[in-house]
């Protein structure tokens, strides 16, 4: 086979994204106008979501979310060991104190048997992440949750168009925030949205992402006149993002439908590879939305990975780490809350052993074959040479 060029994400962008980010240049308004009420319109109408809020990515929206929730300083909010450090950052912006659980090595989301026994008289809230798009069984965090009287976030940057029983993710908790950076799986540069089914939230945090002034720059009878209620950011989406992430959602169907056929298929073709596992696919009332093809390599191999993976990079095929380290054992967090090294053995291993195979809508299902030829091939190499 020839050498190629598949790079892990590849940002989709056409004639009708750039259209439309020249009409709004064109036009008098960059922030708070019609687009990204526009935006946020839509984006309810595609979720199911009640409320949906433009916000400058998916990290501002959970800092809104904790934020909202007025978390103290001391009290704690659980969070996954396997997720992107935004997760428990948010949590940290707030002031409050992340409580990392381990994932399982199943599916790579957080181990529900022990969220429960995380719970202290402290505990606040639960924030967890649907793991590459798969989600978590939000019936069970939400017993948890209702048992304490806890508040539940959920990270869905990398599941936009998975549901649980039906229902998108982001509307089994009290929010959801998505992500639109450029890999993921839809994109407005930067960006995210928050989404939530409480009226209240979304009243408060329409304010708590504009500076908490009490009145937009269209709804001021005397232009530059308003009043601030509350503390609050600037964690608003432009109109430049917004009009990208209009065009991009139109699109977002298609390239789900995509990243699924590209995920079958390279599931089908790793299954021939020895001494790897892959994560549980989509089953039953959990649709995946597909972010990507994590595969563990067996432990005695993960010495090998680095090899592995400049290897694939050679043959022209772009991998990436979800995540590189359980996100307590990164400096900041393990100078901070030192857990032990017994701690997250399911995350430690999944962030030592796992290699991240694109699957995007870039994509085509004769690129999948190539990818898992040239694991296969590679994995082969570094056992032949110990
Ligand atoms: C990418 C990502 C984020 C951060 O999203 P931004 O929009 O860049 O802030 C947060 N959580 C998860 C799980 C992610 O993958």
């Amino acid at each position: 086979m020839n050498m190629r060029n598949i790079p892990f994400g590849f940002p989709l962008i056409g004639d009708e994204e750039k259209a439309a980010v020249m009409k709004v240049l064109d036009g008098p308004i960059l922030v708070h106008g019609p687009v990204s009420k526009q935006f946020e319109q839509d984006f309810a109408a595609f979720s199911g979501a009640p409320y949906a809020l433009a916000t400058a990515n998916c990290t501002a929206s959970l800092h809104l979310c904790h934020f909202y929730h007025g978390l103290k300083q001391g009290e704690e909010v659980i969070v996954p060991a396997m997720t992107h450090t935004a997760t428990a950052h948010a949590v940290e912006l707030a002031g409050g104190r992340p409580v990392f659980v381990d994932a399982e090595l199943r599916t790579g989301n957080i181990d529900l048997d022990a969220v429960e026994a995380a719970v202290t008289s402290k505990t606040r809230g639960i924030s967890i992440v649907h793991y590459l798009g798969m989600p978590v069984d939000m019936e069970r965090i939400n017993a948890i949750a209702d048992r304490h009287g806890l508040y539940v976030i959920e990270d869905c940057a990398l599941s936009i168009g998975a549901e649980f029983r039906g229902v998108h993710t982001g509307l089994w908790g009290d929010a959801g925030c998505f992500s639109f950076y450029p890999v993921k799986h839809m994109t407005t540069a930067e960006g995210g949205m928050l989404i939530t089914k409480h009226k209240q939230m979304a009243e408060k945090i329409t304010f708590q992402k504009a500076f908490g002034v009490d009145r937009t720059a269209g709804e001021r009878s005397i232009p530059g006149v308003y009043d601030v209620t509350m503390l609050g950011f600037n964690y608003r989406m432009s109109e430049v993002h917004a009009a990208i992430g209009i065009e991009q959602l139109k699109r977002i169907k298609d390239f789900l439908v995509r990243r699924k056929s590209n995920y079958e298929a390279l599931t089908n073709a790793l299954r021939r590879i020895e001494r790897i596992s892959v994560f549980q696919s989509s089953q039953g009332d959990f649709l995946s939305s597909h972010y990507c093809h994590s595969v563990l390599i067996d432990k005695r191999l993960s010495k090998h990975r680095v090899d592995i993976i400049n290897s694939m990079k050679a043959a022209g095929i772009g991998t990436s780490v979800y995540y590189p380290r359980a996100v307590p054992d990164f400096t900041y967090y393990r100078g901070k809350y030192k857990y032990p090294d017994t701690a997250f053995p399911n995350a430690r291993q999944i962030a030592e052993c796992s290699i991240a195979l694109p699957v995007g809508p870039h994509l085509n299902i004769d690129d999948m074959e190539y990818i898992a030829a040239e694991l296969e091939k590679n994995i082969k190499g570094v056992q032949r040479n110990g």
